[in-house]
């Protein structure tokens, strides 16, 4: 297996454009064209892990948190990532990291935890804004099918639980052929008007490129007449959190001891519990601080999430319970997540999980 094969069936499930402004994700070290022997998964890369792949016969690790998150100017190994950077590169193993392009995905680190804790009728929190755009295109009616499923097929067209979504109407496209052009109909130097279909879609940003170049491909026109608009809509499919809700109304106390007891934490730190009925409940695996306001307007009866300062504790005022659960406990199933969608796609190929569990947070 190329690494290259692995990087792009990666980039393509959880495309770059999806991470946050702060963030590293994509392949930090190796090169393209390397033949990869196996690939282990991991939240962080510590020399532990690094050891791990060794025995494992993986040139190839496949983190959550990028080992390089700020630029580095000198590699002198004064620093842990120094060290970690310069072992990977002389041991000879790739490393990639799935972080907020994972977390911002549908089907990504929320979504996951959420299944473990029970947690049903699943949305994203808070959508990404300007991720969405509407593509125009105008065809011929005796070539509309073969347009519209073109454009279809590269992704666009997606609305909730539906696809192939498109709308079409019909009017008439009107043009000259200039000296040069070889014109599909009409004739060159004439006006010609021709019965054609307007076909509309949306689609989310990053497929651009893909939905186009499919457009292009289908359409029988030398030059395709196409506008690309952006939407105000809310991208149900990309962004950060995830709220939904638990079958049924449950004590808040019993709900955080089966969180407790799933995610194994040592400890949870919450605001006053009310002796109050739950069932709404919003998550963000690691630090989601900034989202609390977002589980407060969404009517979260609960909000659970990691890395909470103390004054984060008084921002809900009663209005919803606050739970820190650990930013490394709410992220531990993330390296079985990713593991999942690589042996979907790769099948045969050698697959490991870390067993190192890189929690630097004890509990007395
Ligand atoms: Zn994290």
């Amino acid at each position: 297996m190329i690494l290259s094969e692995i990087t792009s069936y990666l980039n393509s499930q959880f495309p770059l454009s999806l991470q946050e402004s702060y963030d590293n994700c994509g392949l930090l070290i190796g090169e393209k064209n390397t033949e990869i022997t196996g690939a282990l998964i991991c939240l962080d890369i510590t020399e532990h892990v690094l050891n791990e792949a060794v025995k494992n016969n993986c040139n190839l690790i496949v983190s959550h948190h990028p080992l390089i998150f700020s630029g580095i100017k000198s590699l002198t190994g004064n620093t842990d990532t120094e060290r970690l950077v310069i072992r990977a590169i002389r041991d000879n193993i790739a490393v990639y990291a799935l972080h907020t392009n994972l977390d911002n995905h549908y089907e990504g680190v929320n979504s996951f935890l959420c299944s473990k804790l029970g947690i049903i009728n699943t949305e994203i929190l808070k959508p990404l804004p300007d991720t969405l755009r509407k593509i125009v295109t105008f065809c011929p009616v005796s070539h509309a099918d073969q347009v519209r499923d073109a454009i279809l097929d590269a992704g666009a067209g997606q609305i909730g639980n539906y696809d192939s979504c498109s709308f079409s109407s019909a009017g008439e496209g009107s043009f000259r052929a200039l000296s040069g052009a070889n014109p599909f109909v009409g004739e060159p130097g004439k006006i010609h008007t021709e019965h054609e279909l307007r076909i509309e879609t949306i689609f989310p940003s990053f497929l651009e490129n893909e939905i186009v170049a499919a457009l292009k491909q289908a359409h029988p026109y030398e030059e395709v007449a196409y506008d690309i608009y952006p939407l105000l809509n809310k991208n149900q499919h990309t962004g950060a959190g995830m709220i939904g809700t638990l079958p049924q109304a449950i004590d808040s106390e019993e709900f955080l001891n089966h969180v407790k007891e799933i995610l194994q934490i040592g400890c949870i730190r919450h605001t006053n519990l009310k002796n109050k009925k739950i069932q709404k409940i919003a998550v963000c695996g690691g630090s989601g601080s900034f989202l609390i306001k977002d589980a407060i307007n969404c009517g979260a009866d609960i909000y659970m999430t990691g890395d909470i300062k103390y004054h984060d504790f008084f921002i809900p005022e009663n209005k919803m319970i606050l739970a820190d659960i650990g930013h490394y406990e709410s992220e531990q199933f993330t390296k079985e997540l990713i593991y999942t969608f690589l042996k979907k796609k790769f099948t045969t190929f050698a697959l490991f999980i870390s067993g190192t569990n890189t929690n630097p947070v004890n509990y007395l």
